[in-house]
């Protein structure tokens, strides 16, 4: 029987492994992105037979959240169950549990909080965004750069929310690869995301070997980044083809599974 490797490798899909991108995009930003349509992003998946991204939009940096959650909603409507959403919320309006209330009523699978406002993940003005995210068992992703406030963030939130899952971003980023194995090991709803521009050699293994494959996401940063070279990351460790299912899908999946719509 071939491996996993060798199936992608010779071009194969593996969409039998219901692989589940955890860390998404949608929208414009600064930069040149050749292809910004849902189906663009759904056209890469089936070249690689990936099921399912959950994507949030670029907007979360902006005031625009909501018009970003209007545009998420309609590529989810265009590609359900391939597409998923992360609901982003504007901390300067005050008050984000009404916007995360309408995205979990319209269908949005989690919260994606990014730290490039100014305001800490700890903010009060986040509590009921993440309230609505633990009442519903969400995966909610902060975006981290290994900062010693992003796992101290992250390690209140998730004591203080135990019914979500926490995905870190970009595991292994500034230095930061025992601090993330020491996070996944302590706290039980903390999880490792992949996402990385680069390809430190054998990071993917490391994560593993301290944290356990259980706590180990794939998520690939798409469309910023090519998820083509984001899941060859995954395929191409020197770990079991059980281990990388676990990555690849299975861990996704069980945190998916707990999501109350
Ligand atoms: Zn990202």
């Amino acid at each position: 029987m071939k491996t996993l490797l060798e199936r992608a490798r010779s071009g194969e899909s593996l969409a039998d492994l219901e692989i589940v991108d955890m860390h998404g995009h949608f929208g414009r930003y600064l930069h040149a992105i050749p292809d910004l349509t849902a189906e663009g992003l759904v056209r890469v998946m089936d070249r690689l037979g990936v099921r399912s991204i959950l994507v949030s939009h670029m907007q979360c940096m902006s005031q625009h959240t909501h018009r970003g959650n209007e545009e998420v909603l309609t590529a989810m409507h265009a590609f359900p169950g391939r597409i998923l959403g992360y609901a982003v919320v504007w901390p300067v309006d005050g008050d984000t549990r009404a916007e995360m209330e309408w995205c979990a009523a319209h269908g949005f699978t989690g919260l994606k909080l990014h730290s490039s406002n100014g305001f800490a993940y700890t903010d009060p003005v986040y509590a009921g965004a993440l309230s609505v995210a633990n009442e519903r068992r969400m995966p909610v992703l902060l975006h981290a750069w290994g900062a010693a406030s992003d796992f101290a963030a992250i390690r209140e939130l998730a004591a203080k929310y135990p019914e979500a899952s926490f995905l870190f971003a970009h595991s292994g980023t500034g230095g930061a690869e025992a601090e993330c194995i020491r996070l996944a090991r302590e706290v039980p709803n903390a999880y490792l995301d992949l996402a990385y521009s680069q390809g430190p050699r054998g990071l993917v293994e490391r994560l593993v070997a301290g944290a356990g494959a259980e706590k180990v996401l794939f998520g690939s940063d798409c469309y910023f980044f090519s998820m083509t070279q984001q899941i060859g990351k995954v395929l191409g460790a020197d770990l079991s083809d059980g281990e990388k299912r676990k990555i690849l899908s299975e861990n996704a999946l069980r945190i998916l599974e707990r999501v109350q719509r």
